[in-house]
């Protein structure tokens, strides 16, 4: 059984109901953490997660609404005493910057409780340990919003997919289109959280509607989506019959 707790459901403009991306996966004895937008530190802390468990962070594109809150984070593990490693896995494209970040936010490794270090996302598995493996799907998220005026930058953005021992879980990161959700939906899966703010929600809607996918987390709200909430719903209904759930910070499901 895996556990997973949606901390913050917003998209990058968060509403008083709800905070930037990130939610927590708990297997086991381990936690794991997709995307760091803020405030992730605090919500860890009102949904009881406990946060030195967590053995990785996972930030699937460089959006500030995904990662903003990773450096408190640390803070915060530095401050608790945390003994354990963390690994942060960012697109190849940050590693180096980021390391370079933490140094210039005072965080330097060599005095902080516990070792933590940068890693690039890849295509394929890129993380395993006892109890999980994680592959990382590249998506057109980055590419469609900016290549044509960035042309020179990676602009990388990634889709995830988490497999334990008897459970499958998809998580879509931010989208460029609908076609980025295929490789995705290959296998079957027990649980797909995916984002709803750049996606039109019927496409969407009708396009999962027929895959292999027991339960379906959509969050990423923006604030005209929560406006609609009840339109949205109806929509899931319609397609996905009782198989959704429109996320909230807090949403905790048992896969
Ligand atoms: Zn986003």
């Amino acid at each position: 059984m895996v556990k997973v707790n949606i901390l913050g459901s917003a998209s990058g403009v968060p509403t008083k109901k709800r905070s930037c991306s990130s939610t927590a996966v708990l297997s086991a004895e381990s936690a794991y953490l997709l995307d760091a937008g803020e405030p992730c530190s605090r919500l860890l802390v009102k949904e009881d997660i406990p946060y030195n468990c967590i053995k990785a962070v996972f930030i699937s594109h460089m959006d500030p609404d995904h990662f903003s809150g990773i450096f408190m984070l640390v803070k915060l593990m530095a401050l608790t005493g945390r003994k354990g490693p963390l690994k942060i896995y960012v697109p190849e494209e940050a590693v180096v910057k980021l390391k370079e970040f933490f140094r210039t936010v005072y965080l330097f490794e060599e005095i902080l409780s516990f070792d933590y270090d940068v890693f690039p996302i890849k295509e394929g598995v890129f993380y395993h340990d006892e109890n999980i493996n994680i592959a990382g799907l590249p998506n057109t998220h980055m590419q469609k919003r900016l290549q044509t005026r960035y042309p020179q930058l990676p602009l990388e953005s990634y889709s995830f997919v988490l497999k334990t021992a008897d459970r499958t879980i998809g998580y879509s990161g931010d989208l460029g289109c609908i076609e980025d959700l295929e490789t995705l939906v290959d296998t079957p899966l027990d649980l797909m959280i995916v984002e709803l703010a750049h996606i039109e929600p019927s496409s969407l809607m009708e396009f999962l509607a027929g895959k292999d996918i027991e339960k379906v987390i959509f969050t990423h709200i923006h604030p005209e989506l929560e406006d609609r909430e009840d339109d949205i719903r109806r929509l899931a209904e319609k397609f996905l019959e009782g198989r959704c759930s429109i996320a909230y910070d807090g949403l905790r499901m048992e896969v």
